[in-house]
């Protein structure tokens, strides 16, 4: 019997296990692993922050997924690969070994980049983390005692938070108005998109009082403050990370091939260019020559791609070729109910926009449901 190891739940292992439950490879023994039972889907997060979703509404429970598709499921945290003994070391001193192993551990903001932000910020993954502080700070904006809320990165994911962070408070808390700032590096909001998706978030920020502040890298957290390296002191009661991706620091002892930021370098086939034997999907893979952004449309895009090359490595077939789209359509939700569609030079803003991505969204949870 081979074993398959299927480390994380991310986007594109949602759709493994699925297809493995409609056929599973023959003589393999597969086991999901991943550190929390529930995986989010990030297309609904802002949905959830906003208070137009529920926990239910936006969360996979991975140990059923894997129990309907006839797949074994762990709850635990990996701290290493022995690539060497293809096994998976745990935090808590348990190992696995595989024939095979598939890596969808996604990526977390760099908070180990910036001088206390680690101890005083909050980072917006994991997720199931930032859910629970979230419910905190609403607590404290109804107590009176959240008056300025910093969100470092000008990102699509940045944006999106800190509308519906702003639209939730304003709903829960018109009385005890809090002050909300974004803070990124780029010269530029959402880098990513056109000049006129950009405009429309702009006019956004300022219909709601949201104050921008560009070309500011931050040098330091504190406590309640956000200190900026051109000096500039923000008052900061709560600061979220919502910057760029970082990789899990652990990689670096793998033996894995890596990129320069740190993530699995991987072929089109998704398999690791050091390693055929061990495969990387998502946001913590770097398919070598390819530029694409890290976000939940390629991981996603993945995963058939990945389903069918788990196979065939297992039964020692030549493996298929993903290729990773030029344009993403992207819909970036403003909080209150209403989205910009975002596609090359188009960007349409309006609250059918939402509709749209709330069908699309609670569609992709359903999937993975049933
Ligand atoms: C606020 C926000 C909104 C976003 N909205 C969108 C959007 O609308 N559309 C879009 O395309 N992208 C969006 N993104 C980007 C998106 O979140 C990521 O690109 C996507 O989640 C990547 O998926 P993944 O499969 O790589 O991993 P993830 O979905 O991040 O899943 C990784 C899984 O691995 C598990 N894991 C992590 N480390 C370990 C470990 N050591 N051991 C075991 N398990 C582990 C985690 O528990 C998790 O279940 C958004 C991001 C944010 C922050």
């Amino acid at each position: 019997m081979k074993r398959l190891i299927l480390l994380g739940g991310g986007h594109s292992h949602l759709e493994v296990v699925r297809r493995f439950g409609l056929g599973a490879p023959y003589g393999t023994q597969v086991t999901l692993v991943d550190a929390a039972q529930f995986a989010t889907y990030s297309g609904m997060l802002p949905g959830l922050i906003a208070g137009h979703y529920s926990f239910d509404d936006c969360h996979v429970d991975l140990a059923r997924l894997a129990q309907t598709a006839g797949v074994g499921f762990v709850q635990s945290r990996a701290c290493g690969i022995d690539t060497a003994r293809r096994r998976v070391v745990f935090d808590d001193g348990a190992r696995l070994d595989y024939d095979v192993l598939s890596v969808d551990v996604g990526s977390t903001p760099p908070t180990a980049q910036v001088a206390g932000a680690a101890e005083h910020a909050i980072a917006v993954k994991p997720f199931s983390v930032f859910a629970q502080r979230w419910e905190r700070l609403i607590a404290s904006a109804l107590a009176g005692s959240l008056r300025n809320v910093v969100v470092v990165g000008g990102g699509a994911a940045g944006l999106e938070l800190v509308l519906a962070m702003q639209y939730r408070l304003a709903q829960a808390a018109p009385a005890r108005p809090v002050d909300f700032t974004v803070v990124t590096a780029a010269a530029c909001l959402v880098p990513d998109h056109h000049a006129a998706t950009r405009a429309v978030l702009a006019r956004w920020l300022n219909a709601r009082g949201i104050a921008v502040h560009l070309n500011a890298t931050v040098e330091r957290v504190e406590p309640a403050a956000v200190i900026l390296s051109n000096g500039t002191d923000i008052s900061s009661d709560a600061t979220i990370f919502a910057t760029g991706a970082a990789a899990p620091s652990w990689f670096a002892s793998t033996g894995l091939a890596l990129d320069a930021r740190g993530f699995v370098s991987v072929t089109q086939s998704l398999a690791s260019v050091s390693h055929p034997e061990v495969f990387a999907a998502g946001d913590c893979a770097t398919i070598e020559g390819h530029d694409y952004p890290k976000s939940g449309v390629y991981a996603v895009r993945e995963g058939p791609v990945l389903a069918d090359n788990l196979r065939r490595a297992l039964d020692g077939k030549p493996l298929r070729k993903y290729r990773p789209q030029r344009l993403a359509l992207a819909l970036i939700s403003g909080g209150n109910r209403f989205a910009v569609a975002s596609y090359g030079r188009i960007a349409l803003p309006g609250a059918w926009v939402w509709r749209w991505k709330d069908y699309i969204d609670r569609k992709f949870v359903r999937r993975y449901r049933q």
